[in-house]
């Protein structure tokens, strides 16, 4: 980073905390996750309950999200966002998805945004010293942005031979050379010394990310590999910075003018420094806290392999959160966060029974990035939960066994075995138990099923039923441990 916009970041870092100390408390929230991992659901529950303060509290919805509990959290409200050239979050509509008539999931987080949600709440110190004002005021930034922008923090140290060759080995393990094969053939026929021509490269890059694209697929479910934006390409699908693929080429290998090779290396350092570097710079650094969302299920419906991997992607991704002022990329962007929390989503797809060993899969799942993140100098939390629980649990009495089911609607198209549901009736489902040890889940066979029942061991389900209040608005909708979420980010800023 050159030494002007190093000072122009400080400058403005340092008008963030007068404007903090001015208006009160601010805290920026780091939403992030790979795709579908549950974002937009997650955003639009907690910016909800945070607005619904009065009915959250009447119906005890949140008991262990303190400030909340203990009724001292006045109101909530949306204010405009600092930033004026990030786009909004869409609250509104998506809430409008969750609780509208035709009550669906919403549209899927595919760039930054951000939405700003007011908090008036009662000092807790207060009542205890009688000091200062009652009450107070916190801002929250929420800023929402795909896990897989993360992954290419570590491309920021690597020239393109670097990133060529991991890339195009990567590609050879037994798990994805099937679906590699295309894009390695046509890469084969390359010579990285030829005349550069734009149709071969545009050839080229389709069919590289068609392959990072089927390795994320639910049949797959591999993690996803850096340039993050290929698959999340935000507002510059198209552009030649996103028009590259890895080649065979090496280090020192003197490439002609106007070669392919040479013209690929240029594209891929264009990405680095007009797209990967301003994110870290503008978004990333600016956090307080964050909290990485997890479909630790979809991973484990697709066995063993998917586990294995969604373990190193998240060990790649913790990378980003590195403090320790020991490395180049750290001192250039100087993370603040304080406090991550990894959240294994869509926890209603599992009874009760099974949610903290879902956390314990989780916790297994991260060890290792959190040990190698040590220095991070941030608190780290661990948690399973469900931002919209759209299931709720029975009995069921099978063959004089009593079995422990969920019931939910079904989204129309999901099957079990023969049977196809309307996306209207209801269907109980045995989810079964995630094993006690889990160990288990990283060897051997997807939950102990054969690769055909494993494919409907989690169904999807549509969103519950919005109730809403006397003045015709919804009301929050039911969740899994929210409330605990909400205490480990934000409970602190609120005592
Ligand atoms: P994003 O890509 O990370 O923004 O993911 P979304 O928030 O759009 O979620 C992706 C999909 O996961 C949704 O369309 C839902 O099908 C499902 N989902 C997300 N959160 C929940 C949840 O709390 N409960 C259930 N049952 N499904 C969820």
């Amino acid at each position: 980073m050159s030494q002007l916009s190093h000072l122009m970041f400080e400058a403005r870092a340092a008008a963030e905390s007068l404007s903090d100390f001015m208006s009160g408390g601010r805290l920026r929230l780091g939403v992030t996750g790979l795709s579908r991992a549950g974002k937009t659901v997650f955003i639009t529950a907690l910016a909800h309950q945070l607005t619904r303060a009065h009915a959250v509290q009447q119906n005890k919805q949140l008991p262990l999200f303190r400030a909340m509990a203990e009724g001292r959290l006045r109101a909530g409200h949306l204010d405009p966002q600092p930033d004026y050239s990030v786009p909004r979050f869409a609250y509104e509509e998506h809430l409008l998805a969750l609780t509208g008539p035709s009550r669906h999931w919403p549209h899927s987080t595919r760039r930054v945004s951000e939405l700003r949600v007011s908090i008036d709440y009662d000092s807790h110190l207060w009542s205890k010293r009688r000091m200062g004002k009652k009450t107070q005021h916190l801002d929250i930034d929420i800023v929402d942005y795909p896990g897989e922008w993360l992954l290419d923090l570590p491309l920021l140290s690597k020239s393109f031979s670097q990133w060529s060759q991991e890339t195009l080995s990567a590609a050879s393990a037994e798990a994805r050379s099937p679906i590699a094969n295309d894009w390695r053939k046509e890469t084969a026929a390359i010579d990285p010394k030829s005349r550069y021509d734009e149709e071969t490269a545009q050839k080229l890059t389709r069919l590289f990310t068609a392959y990072l694209a089927q390795a994320k697929t639910e049949r797959f479910a591999l993690s996803t590999l850096p340039p993050g934006r290929f698959l999340m390409p935000g507002d510059l699908e198209g552009s030649p910075a996103l028009t590259f693929a890895p080649l065979p080429v090496t280090q020192d290998e003197d490439l002609p003018h106007r070669s392919f090779g040479r013209e690929m290396a240029r594209r891929y350092d264009a990405y680095k420094s007009q797209i990967v570097r301003p994110f870290f710079q503008d978004h990333f650094a600016r956090l307080d806290r964050q909290i990485v969302l997890i479909d630790t299920l979809a991973a484990l419906n697709s066995g063993p392999e998917a586990v294995r991997d969604l373990e190193t992607a998240l060990a790649d991704v913790l990378m980003a959160f590195r403090t320790g002022r020991s490395t180049l990329l750290s001192s250039m962007f100087r993370p603040k966060i304080d406090k991550i929390l990894f959240a294994a989503t869509k926890a209603d797809h599992l009874h009760h029974t099974s949610h903290d060993r879902l956390e314990a899969v989780l916790r297994l799942l991260t060890s290792r990035a959190i040990a190698r993140a040590e220095g991070v100098g941030a608190k780290i939390g661990v948690i399973a939960l469900a931002a919209v629980r759209a299931t709720r649990e029975a009995v069921v009495r099978h063959e004089g066994e009593q079995l422990m089911a969920i019931v939910g609607t079904p989204l129309a198209g999901e099957r079990i075995g023969l049977e196809a549901f309307d996306g209207e009736s209801e269907g109980a489902i045995f989810p079964g138990d995630l094993p006690q040890d889990p160990k288990e889940l990283f060897e051997g066979a997807a939950l102990g099923l054969s690769d055909d029942e494993a494919e409907f061991r989690f169904l999807k389900f549509r969103p519950p039923i919005a109730k809403f209040g006397d003045d015709a608005q919804p009301l929050p909708l039911p969740h899994i441990r929210m409330d605990r979420a909400m205490e480990f980010l934000i409970g602190d800023r609120l005592a």
